[in-house]
């Protein structure tokens, strides 16, 4: 089976996870701070909190953010069920705004007219959460423009876009947002196993999020109500969490990051491949926008069902009897029942609804060879044409 993604572990990776192991520190030492160090640096922004994923990344972001009950997060439906959930772990509500139909990522259009009712009917979102789709960044000028006029905070859910650039700064650098959160799941662009990191320029939201990482915990005594008890002291100044990560964890993500880059890179070249051989298939390979470079998490091509005898689920299905490890990314999150239990219904974004019935992410990883390439594309053939 060729998988949809998987992770490149070399021996320079293991090296630097066993150097860890011999070492005094299995968790709080040196490796996570000069992970965050390294990953602030490299995407230019002040401040990066490493944590367990990219999940509980979106979970302090909005706390720090002081997204409570009453107030509503916006998020796009076609998007993981983490972008959605962190906002009810925070007692706050959800609601989505529809896709773009060329770049699946949140409608800058559809996000305006929404607000506009929403002002009128008091309810606008004190969160607004875009999610960079496969890694294209969405239109954060356009969107960061409406946060302005309307007062609400973004964070950016680039979980697929580590690496990737809007205008030509790597995404992170916090220009057009609050916090930008990444995933080092294996499945993405770099990984830590799991993990995540949330960025920010803002000292505020870094602290918080510090604390609410690890139960609330200070011991700083700049930050006590009362001077300490003595040297053994620390107090809880807020509800957290352990959600922190290990030392293994950020030995594995230093020693991953050096190859970004080049991971991105190599993505790229894939994509292009993936381009030229299905040019004359009844698919819709990914539009890329010119003002962006995607990380190229996914490859995802659409049917043209109205080309093809077979349907959507046929060809998904002949696909994975042949050997290709295909996905589909996302089953829209207003649909799953969690959500239709909290009014949601089917209909309710049907641009994101039409993507859901077409779309089929092709093995996009770094080390996917060229030969497999031409073998997934081959098996679309067979997938579509039905012999
Ligand atoms: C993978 C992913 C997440 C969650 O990442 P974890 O590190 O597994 O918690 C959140 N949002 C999106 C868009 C993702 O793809």
């Amino acid at each position: 089976m060729i998988p949809y993604g998987r992770q490149d572990i070399t021996q320079a990776d293991i090296d630097s996870v066993l150097e860890v192991l011999r070492s005094d520190f299995l968790t709080q030492g040196p490796k996570v701070p000069a992970f965050e160090h390294a990953v602030a640096e490299k995407v230019g922004a002040k401040y990066a909190v490493a944590v367990n994923s990219a999940t509980s990344a979106l979970h302090v972001a909005c706390l720090a953010l002081q997204l409570g009950p009453g107030d509503w997060l916006w998020t796009t439906p076609v998007t993981f069920v983490a972008s959605a959930n962190c906002a009810l772990y925070c007692g706050a509500k959800v609601d989505f705004v529809d896709i773009d139909e060329r770049t699946y990522n949140m409608s800058p259009v559809a996000l305006e007219k929404k607000l506009e009712q929403a002002e009128r009917e008091g309810k606008l979102p004190k969160v607004v959460i875009p999610v960079h789709l496969c890694g294209q960044p969405c239109d954060m000028a356009a969107i960061h423009a409406l946060a302005q006029r309307y007062g609400f905070k973004i964070v950016e859910d680039a979980s697929h876009a580590v690496g990737g650039k809007y205008h030509d700064e790597y995404i992170g650098n916090g220009r057009y947002s609050d916090i930008t959160v990444f995933s080092f799941h294996p499945v993405k662009i770099i990984t830590t196993a799991e993990g995540g990191m949330a960025v920010t320029n803002d000292a505020v939201l870094a602290e918080r999020m510090v604390l609410l990482r690890s139960h609330g915990v200070t011991r700083d005594p700049a930050r006590m109500t009362s001077l300490p008890d003595g040297p053994w002291y620390y107090q809880q100044i807020s509800l957290g969490f352990n959600y922190r990560m290990t030392e293994l964890q950020a030995a594995l993500g230093l020693s991953q990051l050096k190859r970004l880059d080049a991971y991105v890179a190599k993505r790229h070249v894939i994509a292009a491949l993936y381009n030229k051989l299905l040019k004359d298939f009844p698919v819709i390979t990914p539009w890329q926008h010119s003002n962006g470079y995607s990380g190229l998490h996914l490859y995802v091509i659409r049917l043209r069902l109205e080309q093809i005898q077979r349907s959507h689920r046929e060809v998904f299905e002949s696909l994975r009897a042949q050997g290709i490890g295909v996905n589909l990314h996302y089953i829209p999150v207003h649909t799953q029942p969690y959500y239709l239990a909290m009014g949601f219904a089917a209909g309710d974004y049907p641009e994101s609804e039409r993507y859901y019935a077409e779309a089929i992410s092709l093995p996009m990883y770094a080390a996917l060879q060229e030969a497999q390439v031409h073998t997934v594309v081959e098996a679309v053939r067979h997938a579509i044409e039905g012999v």
